[in-house]
C-alpha cells in the first residue's frame, strides 16, 4: 500500500502525526516547573499547563496537514482509515532535498510521489 504511515495519534485532541517528532511540537506548555527557595528546595511548583496547540497554531508553527491512509492495526489486522494526518513543512523539504533515501529519522515517513 502506497502513501500510507504509521498511526500516531494524539489522545489529547485526536489529531494524527507523520511521527512522535510532529507530535511533540504540537504539545506546548508547561510540566509544572519546580519553583526552588534560596537553599535549593523545592517550595511547590508553577501550574501544569501542558496541552495541544489549536490548529492555528500548529499552522502558524510551520505545520501542514494531509489527508493520507492511516496504518492501524485492529486485534491483529493491518487495517487503513484516511485521516488528515499533521507534518512539519520545513522538515520534509530538508528531508528530500538533502538526505533523500537516507533514513535520519525513523519517524519520517518514505514520501514516493512521483508527480
Ligand atoms: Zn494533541
Amino acid at each position: 500500500m502506497e502513501n500510507t504511515i504509521k498511526r500516531t495519534e494524539c489522545r489529547g485532541c485526536g489529531k494524527f502525526f507523520v511521527g512522535t517528532s510532529v507530535f511533540d511540537e504540537h504539545r506546548i506548555g508547561s510540566y509544572g516547573e519546580a519553583i526552588h527557595n534560596a537553599k535549593g528546595n523545592v517550595t511547590g511548583y508553577t501550574p501544569h499547563s501542558r496541552r495541544c496547540m489549536t490548529e492555528e497554531e500548529m499552522r502558524v508553527a510551520g505545520m501542514d496537514c494531509e489527508k493520507k491512509l492511516v496504518h492501524i492495526i485492529i486485534e491483529g489486522k493491518n487495517t487503513y482509515e484516511e485521516h488528515d494526518v499533521w507534518f512539519m513543512i520545513a522538515w520534509r523539504a530538508r528531508a528530500k532535498s538533502a538526505t533523500y533515501g537516507k533514513q535520519t529519522d525513523e519517524d519520517e515517513e518514505e514520501d514516493n510521489d512521483d508527480a
